[in-house]
């Protein structure tokens, strides 16, 4: 777990590591079946929103919002602003526009 800045959320959010994201990704795939056997919305994703609650200590009410949060979808932080790069390709950084450099600094 790692917080940065997320673009769409436009706030800093706590970030799952690759290793956080499998455990949540079984764990959303499972509530669509908890939910298809007759639970609400919110008890169908509950082992979800408790999971990430228990690694970030922060308390998403959105389940889609935690598939987003996933470091490896963002690049590393920009030299200038400190804000992630858009996409782990991404050559320009999206919010001060500072160039990417290629070069480890
Ligand atoms: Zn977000
Ligand atoms: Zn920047």
């Amino acid at each position: 777990m790692k917080k940065l800045w997320c673009w769409r959320c436009k706030m800093e959010i706590p970030m799952l590591n690759e290793e956080e994201y499998a455990i949540a990704h079984k764990l959303y795939l499972k509530s669509f079946k908890r939910r298809i056997s007759g639970m609400t919305r919110e008890e169908g994703f509950k082992p979800l929103l408790d999971y990430y609650r228990e690694i970030t200590g922060f308390e998403e009410t959105e389940p889609n919002a935690i598939m987003h949060h996933r470091i490896a979808q963002y690049g590393p932080s920009c030299q200038n602003c400190g804000k992630p790069y858009r996409t782990p390709e991404a050559k320009m950084c999206a919010d001060c526009g500072n160039k990417r450099s290629q070069k480890n600094q």
